[in-house]
Order: structure tokens, then C-alpha cells, then sequence
């Protein structure tokens, strides 16, 4: 992100919403945004998240057309071809692998909406869908004098300002208002507390997304980690250079892919390095063991000490005592770490 605060378009950016003098541009602009939409959600009280992306893309003139199926990417585009929008003959071919969207401008407005966001919710992009639409929303509300007949929205992409579309879109697709886990005093978060408020807040957001956002503001110590299997990071670095002597071939081992700590977590004591492996005598580790089959929506818990976590090298983690709640999601495990 430091990069994109530097870059001139990104200053430009935040110059027009008018930012003087030195300052965090990326910052500068992600605030209007969000003041922006705090300013519609006072007007229209939209109850929850969902409801807010409805009023949002009203508001800045954009529609939404999903694909699901090999078949709506054929029959979207004919919709409007049929309905004299040319444009839409590149879409077809323009959803390539790292292709998640694409924004197309409108010949002729329908129903006050000059933009036509077409979001590619197909095999593993269906995990980035929320994230997909809310950046094509940033997109409108940060540069609404921009006017693009076609764009492409890949991922990755290390261009600036689509990186500040990223944070616009990341902050409001989990608007803090609506999207902070309060919990009555002494009462323990659980993974069953995280999906309650998925489900009512946005229900589309993908369940690693929203259990990590509500983690990582929480006003407790807690520990989000998502497990799998996978290899340390030199064995990462050796295999993508094929440096690797025979009798080494590395082995995946269960580790936290993923870790969001809440801010109070440090103080606590509750530090989890990424890509730490799991030890096998957590929970954690025996729900991922555990046959798939009827284990949705089930968790286990156990009281277990973070000092069993240790590295390659013997290191242990600090012996503070901790409550492990663990959950399946797929190949993965979803886990919550508080204090005992
Ligand atoms: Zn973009």
C-alpha cells in the first residue's frame, strides 16, 4: 500500500476529494468513500450489508449481472447485444483465467444506470464474488467524472490504483457500522457468534472473509486461523526453483494458512506466527482428520496451551492457556483461539 500512496494518480485522486497538503492519500480517499455511504445509509437505513451494496449501486448508476454458469456468460452478453449494446461482443472473450470482472458503459442508460458490472462468480471465483462487486463499486464512487466504455478487473493486480479500489471496496464490503461483533461482557466469541452475523449481515461474503474481518476488529483477544495443508516457506521457495535434493522432497504438513489477530491479542499473549504448523495434538488437527462427511456446521472445542505450537527448530510459543474451537470448512479448518 505505500506504493499506491506515492503514486500520482492516486494523489490525484485524493486532490479532487479534497485533500491538501501532505497526507495518507489512500487513506484520504477510502474515508470520503466510506463518508459518502455513511451519508446514504443515514438517507435510506438499509438494515444490512446486503441491503447497503443494493442502495450503493442504485446510487452510483451500476448493474450487476452475475455469472454463474458457462451458459450466463452466453446469454448475458446477447441480452444486450440484442438490446443494441455492441460493447458487449468482447465479453465473451475477455473472461480469461485471472479475469474476475469486467465494468462496461451503458449506450444508452437503463433505468438511470450508465455502468454494467458483469462478475464472474464461476469455480474459485466464487469466493472473491462480495469482494468482486464492491471493487467495481469503488471504482464509481472514487472516480464518478471517469467515464470507461470497458474494463477488465484482474487478480492479481499490483497497479495503484486498483489497490486503492481494493481498500475502498474491502472497507465497505464489511461497512463497520453493521459489521463488528458485539458480545455481552465475559462472554467467549464463537465460530457459531461469526456465521450468526455472516448470515444476517451478508450472507454472500465468503465465511474466511467476514470471520477474519469481525476477528481482526474485535474488542477481545481471539486468534482467526484457517488450517491446511501446506509446506514451510523455504520448501515453497525450493520447489518453484526445482533446487531440491531428492532425499529432501519435502512433505505438506497442517499449518495456519491464514492468521487475523483481534488488537488485544499481543497483550494477551496470543500470538500465532503464519504458516505455523498445527500440533497434532490440537483440535485443530483432529478435525481436520475427521471424515467431511456430516461434519457442517459442527465444531469441537478444547482447552489446550499455545506452547504446544513449536517450529521446525524447537521453538515453543508463550505457555498461555487457551480455548480452541475448531470447525471444518472443506479441505480446511476454521478455528478460534481465545484466551482460557
Ligand atoms: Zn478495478
Amino acid at each position: 500500500m505505500a506504493r499506491a500512496a506515492q503514486d500520482s494518480r492516486v494523489v490525484k485522486l485524493a486532490r479532487e476529494f479534497g485533500m491538501k497538503g501532505a497526507g495518507n492519500p489512500v487513506a484520504f480517499v477510502v474515508d470520503r468513500c466510506v463518508r459518502q455511504v455513511t451519508a446514504w445509509v443515514k438517507e435510506f437505513g438499509p438494515s444490512n450489508l446486503e441491503e447497503l451494496l443494493e442502495t450503493v449501486i442504485a446510487k452510483v448508476g451500476l448493474i450487476i449481472e452475475e455469472v454463474q454458469t458457462d451458459d450466463d456468460l452466453e446469454q448475458i452478453p446477447k441480452r444486450y447485444l440484442q438490446g443494441g449494446e455492441g460493447g458487449f461482443g468482447r465479453v465473451l472473450q475477455a473472461f480469461d483465467d485471472r479475469t474476475f470482472a469486467l465494468v462496461l458503459r451503458l449506450r444508452r442508460p437503463r433505468h438511470g444506470c450508465a455502468h454494467v458490472a458483469v462478475i464472474d462468480c464461476r469455480g474459485r471465483k466464487r469466493a472473491r464474488r462480495w469482494f468482486s462487486i464492491w471493487h467495481e463499486v469503488a471504482h464509481l464512487l472514487a472516480e464518478p467524472q471517469l467515464s470507461f466504455n470497458f474494463r477488465r478487473t484482474v487478480v492479481p493486480d499490483k497497479d495503484p490504483v486498483e489497490q486503492l479500489m481494493d481498500s475502498i471496496g474491502g472497507e465497505l464490503a464489511f461497512y463497520r457500522p453493521m459489521f463488528e461483533l458485539i458480545l455481552p461482557d465475559g462472554v467467549r466469541p464463537t465460530l457459531g457468534h461469526l456465521e450468526d452475523h455472516r448470515v444476517r449481515q451478508a450472507p454472500s461474503a465468503s465465511r474466511e472473509a467476514a470471520y477474519g474481518t469481525l476477528i481482526g476488529r474485535a474488542g477481545i483477544p481471539a486468534v482467526f486461523i484457517v488450517a491446511e495443508m501446506d509446506f514451510k516457506a523455504s520448501e515453497h521457495r525450493a520447489l518453484q526453483t526445482g533446487f531440491l535434493f531428492p532425499q529432501a522432497a519435502p512433505t505438506p504438513e497442517l499449518r495456519a494458512v491464514r492468521v487475523v489477530s483481534s488488537d488485544l491479542s499481543r497483550g494477551s499473549g496470543l500470538f500465532i506466527p503464519r504458516n505455523m504448523r498445527v500440533p497434532p495434538t490440537s483440535v485443530i488437527s483432529r478435525v481436520f482428520l475427521q471424515e467431511t462427511a456430516d461434519l457442517a456446521d459442527k465444531t469441537w472445542s478444547s482447552r489446550e496451551l499455545l506452547s504446544d505450537w513449536s517450529d521446525s527448530k524447537g521453538n515453543r510459543l508463550a505457555d498461555v492457556p487457551v480455548m480452541v474451537e475448531a470447525g471444518r470448512s472443506g479441505s480446511r479448518v476454521f478455528a478460534l483461539i481465545t484466551p482460557a
